[in-house]
């Protein structure tokens, strides 16, 4: 790991998870075409182009409203995932952000067990 990149233990944040969502968001658009690739294989071929309208979308929010916990952020970037990307990701990517968002609550800091625990409600 390079200096760089936040050890797991650091405490999360409001920067961390911009940090997170924004770094998402560029590894998307840098994969966008393989995703289209997979998706081609059993889908209609949009997931690729999809995500990274969604993911664009997220970073141009988290720039221009930066919101001020962990949690917002999260249910910031699951909104506009559900109103930019078509199909069933959206509303998946979507949902699973916003109900860990709200899991977190308005804690300015949390810790890795609860991002973990929000997360977890998220895919539940
Ligand atoms: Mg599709």
């Amino acid at each position: 790991m390079s200096s760089s990149e936040p050890a797991v233990d650091d405490v999360l944040d409001t920067p961390f998870f911009l940090r997170w969502l924004t770094a998402a968001a560029a590894s998307v658009s840098r994969e966008a075409a393989r995703l289209t690739d997979l998706d081609s294989a059993i889908g209609d071929a949009d997931h690729g182009t999809n995500m990274q309208r969604g993911f664009a979308a997220v970073a141009e929010a988290l720039e221009k409203e930066p919101p001020g916990s962990p949690g917002a952020t999260l249910i910031l970037a699951g909104r506009q995932l559900i109103s930019k990307v078509g199909g069933a990701s959206g509303p998946l990517y979507g949902t699973l952000l916003r109900r860990a968002g709200k899991a977190l609550g308005d804690a300015e800091r949390i810790t890795p067990q609860q991002l973990a625990d929000a997360l977890r409600a998220g895919v539940d």
